[in-house]
């Protein structure tokens, strides 16, 4: 079972689309918390997100316009997204 993990930091990161808090995380297919570059998925408003981690301090990005299309491209990506969709709208 993935282990939902909390941030535990001062700065609290938000996502940078909809201003959502992002004060914990999970993995898909691993429990270690992210690296730079890991790629985020925002649960409140499904954008997808970039991580900027430096020593202790987590943060989010908006992907690049090159980046997006890779992520846009991303059967992965796009299956995860759909899945969030789903649940969201059954709430
Ligand atoms: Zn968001």
């Amino acid at each position: 079972m993935k282990k939902v993990i909390a941030i535990k930091q001062d700065n609290v990161p938000h996502c940078p689309v909809c201003n959502h808090t992002l004060d914990c995380h999970t993995g898909t297919n691993h429990n270690h918390l992210p690296k730079n570059n890991d790629i985020s998925i925002c649960i409140n408003c499904i954008s997808t997100l970039i991580y900027v981690v430096t020593k202790d301090c987590f943060d989010v990005r908006i992907p690049t316009e090159e980046e997006q299309k890779e992520l846009d491209a991303n059967e992965e990506i796009i299956r995860i997204k759909r899945i969030m969709m789903a649940v969201k709208s059954e709430k």
